[in-house]
């Protein structure tokens, strides 16, 4: 029985984990490499398997980082089940047809330069219609039900708190008479976050492949966080402009409607019209409040008294290009929520283009925003910004909201851990170096627990 490391080793994508017991292989994630350009050619690369051999896949959640990757396995050649909880499933129906969809547009407008350059067209990572064609393979699983997915491997998701769905592995696997135990934590829900529960603790196991991602940070409270955004929405108010919030489509908008719904008349937001410009968002949220049984205490709490904890009375959802034009004519009282969530492209940009230069305008960023890209240069106090090929004033105030996040602080890392009870070894995964090291040392230093950091290729025995 091993573990091989394939991806997310000492970076925060491409999550991927071979997992060999009893001479069938089952992979853990099947995540894309996200960044710089460069660097997501990686994907393009062969697996370091073949694809027609690997016998189960197993997805934690929807992310791409985690799940992006497989419409090319299967395209390669995986003829498998992969097994995930069923809201991932439907989460990853909307986000890898629209990774296909965004592959094909990305390889017309390369193989329009490589035509001029004399060189060969190349193929699309995978089309729309193959990310559709992976939609097929799925079978999925509600969180604490044990499953034997191979013959000496059994599975049981157990709720994570991250996206809806999101789920933490283990794996049962028996091999020659031994059995062990080994959790995948997946991506770690951030303890108190709206509408999901928390993560959920387990108690024992032989090894945990734990995630990193800030495992050197500490998030702000919730309490602040809430009355922070609070506070700008009130008073923007009064500067009778729009604000407009870039945001991811999946959990970042839902969490942004959920709050609006929770502190409707408290931040004012009955006196605006809210704008939800985003298809896939609008997707993701009927996703979100077809799942009412994952919600934590209070959203439940609210789908009883009120039904969908995501509409507002004031709540617009445009869907064609035609209803997200028209809010181009709105000059106040309207909150845009569009992607996408870095601005690096989408519909949020067409509203910066029609509001960034106006001095009533507010940007209100919820959400990381990797160096390089324009939700950045805005966090950074950029005066002018280039969209399309113009060069705009920024007269708008930007705000930037710290405490909204999806992962588990090194506090919220820690904890979970401090709840298995026989302090198992720990592999780090999904995290940079730093973030990496620094939970490595407090989990040793606080939980007496043996860390490693999993290497490239590395493999692990159990
Ligand atoms: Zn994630």
């Amino acid at each position: 029985m091993q573990i091989e490391f394939l991806g997310a080793t000492r970076e925060v994508t491409g999550s991927c984990f071979l997992v060999r017991v009893g001479g069938q292989r089952l992979l853990v994630e099947c995540g894309l490499v996200q960044g710089a350009r460069e660097h997501e050619e990686h994907n393009r690369e062969p697996f370091l398997f073949a694809a027609a051999e690997i016998d189960a896949v197993v997805l934690t959640h929807a992310h791409l980082d985690h799940s992006g990757r497989l419409p090319l396995l299967i395209k390669r050649g995986y003829t498998g089940p992969v097994y995930t909880h069923k809201a991932t499933a439907e989460l990853c129906a909307i986000m890898l047809e629209d990774a296909g969809y965004l592959n094909e547009k990305d390889v017309q407008w390369a193989n329009k330069k490589r035509q001029r350059k004399g060189l060969k067209p190349i193929e699309p990572l995978y089309t729309r219609d193959e990310a559709r064609a992976a939609q097929r393979h799925f079978q999925t699983l509600d969180y604490g039900q044990p499953r034997e997915i191979l013959p000496g491997a059994t599975l049981t998701l157990r709720d994570a708190g991250h996206i809806l769905g999101s789920a933490i592995v283990e794996l049962e696997l028996s091999e020659a008479g031994r059995t062990r135990k080994v959790v995948f934590s997946g991506d770690l829900g951030h303890k108190g976050a709206p509408i999901l529960r928390d993560p959920e603790p387990i108690a024992q196991a032989d090894l945990v492949v734990m995630e990193s991602t800030y495992g050197n940070r500490l998030h702000r409270s919730w309490e602040a966080t809430w009355q922070e955004m609070g506070g700008i929405i009130s008073s923007a108010r009064s500067g009778q402009g729009n604000i407009l919030i870039p945001a991811f489509t999946v959990g970042r908008t839902q969490e942004l409607l959920y709050a609006f719904k929770c502190h409707y008349e408290e931040w004012g937001i009955d006196g605006w019209q809210v704008f939800l410009d985003s298809p896939m968002g609008i997707e993701a949220t009927e996703v979100y409040a077809r799942h009412a049984k994952l919600y934590d205490e209070q959203a439940s709490r609210i789908y009883e008294q009120s039904g969908d904890p995501f509409d507002l009375p004031n709540l617009h959802l445009s869907r064609r290009s035609e209803d997200s034009m028209q809010i181009n004519q709105i000059r106040s009282g309207a909150i845009i929520i569009a992607g996408s969530g870095m601005c690096t492209g989408g519909r949020i940009r067409h509203h910066f283009k029609h509001n960034i230069w106006r001095e009533h305008t507010h940007v209100l960023i919820v959400g990381f925003q990797a160096r390089g890209t324009l939700g950045r240069s805005l966090v950074d106090g950029a005066k002018r910004i280039r969209l399309w090929a113009e060069t705009v004033q920024v007269k708008a105030t930007v705000h930037t909201i710290g405490g909204l996040s999806a992962h588990a602080d090194q506090d919220g890392l820690v904890d979970w851990y401090r709840r298995f009870e026989n302090r198992p070894r720990v592999v780090l995964v999904h995290g940079e170096l730093e973030a990496m090291e620094t939970l490595a040392q407090r989990l040793h230093r606080d939980c007496r627990a043996e860390v490693g950091q999993a290497s490239f290729r590395q493999t692990v025995a159990l």
